[in-house]
């Protein structure tokens, strides 16, 4: 029960706080230190697809002279400085970078760069012995292209648990995850393709989730749940956004989602809740988050 009056609460300061664990991972946070770093000299660079699927931040780095451009015209390009971001390229985009001799700024995760090592190694290997390789990912997602392409792209891609049929149960099976995939979904898999492979073939399961994004959503679980209202920063391109948006709104209806400040409604803190919280996807650039505290706190 709340002593409060009704003048007590109007007069009480909102209390925002920003969630210390949302915002980018440490992949995209190296990524963009390299392209400011060169784009400080006063260079302009193309971006291979967006560095981050966040808008407001690729607005950002464009008006610093970062210029995004997709696969076809990355490859008719004949000159100039291209950056690789986070999620890798497959072997493709590198031969493309040595013909047509342009400069490379490699910003590929180096957790990624690990793992597709792991994959292109644990191809030849089952290649030896007739056995296949699955990832479990997003078909067409640019890390998961970068995976596949070390592996020709014979790789089969799994999205989920019922995409195990296409492995075949009487030949051995690598199992690999893109690194922003769900661990439960993945152990889920894992335990599909031991059940259906024949008695004594090989099931190797490679568990390779990032740690650095794979606990966020239970993390800010218990973040929405702490604050009576909460303001969800993300960019509408980003599936990770969406995905940790639902994580919240599941423990708190009252949790919403914008782009940037100039979306926040007043209506949403006419109550004067004692707690605002303030977090985003791992896309979510700090100094936007900070604008949204900044902006609550002017209410
Ligand atoms: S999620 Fe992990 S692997 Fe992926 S870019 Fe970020 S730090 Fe690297």
């Amino acid at each position: 029960m709340s002593f409060l009056t009704e003048s007590h609460k109007k007069n009480r300061p909102l209390h925002v706080e920003i969630d210390d664990k949302s915002g980018f991972c440490f992949g995209v946070i190296r990524a963009i230190a390299k392209a400011e770093e060169e784009l400080d000299r006063g260079s302009l660079i193309y971006s291979l697809g967006d560095i981050v699927h966040n808008d407001l931040e690729v607005d950002r780095l464009n008006s610093m002279g970062l210029k995004g451009i997709d696969h076809q015209a990355f490859g008719q390009l004949q000159e100039g400085t291209v950056l690789f971001r986070a999620h890798g390229e497959p072997p493709e985009s590198y031969r493309i970078i040595r013909n047509n001799k342009l400069k490379l700024i490699d910003a590929t995760c180096p957790v990624v760069l690990q793992l597709q090592k792991k994959v292109k190694s644990a191809w030849v290997e089952m290649k030896e012995k007739g056995g296949q390789i699955a990832i479990y990912g997003k078909k067409g997602h640019a890390e998961v292209r970068g995976l596949a392409g070390q592996t020709n792209y014979e790789a089969i891609i799994l999205e989920g648990e019922e995409d195990v049929k296409f492995v075949d149960p009487e030949h051995p099976v690598a199992l690999f995850s893109q690194t922003t995939k769900s661990p439960v979904i993945f152990h889920k898999i894992a335990e599909a393709l031991k059940n259906r492979a024949k008695n004594g073939v090989e099931v190797k399961i490679h568990d390779t989730i990032c740690r650095q994004v794979s606990n966020r959503a239970p993390h800010l679980q218990e973040f929405a749940q702490r604050h009576q209202v909460v303001i969800f920063v993300g960019g509408t391109k980003s599936s990770n956004a969406r995905s940790l948006y639902q994580a919240c709104v599941s423990v708190n209806p009252k949790t919403f989602f914008i782009i940037g400040p100039e979306e926040l409604q007043t209506s949403w803190f006419e109550r004067r809740p004692a707690s605002i919280g303030v977090c985003g996807a791992t896309s979510t650039p700090q100094w936007l988050m900070e604008k949204v505290a900044e902006k609550i706190r002017s209410f």
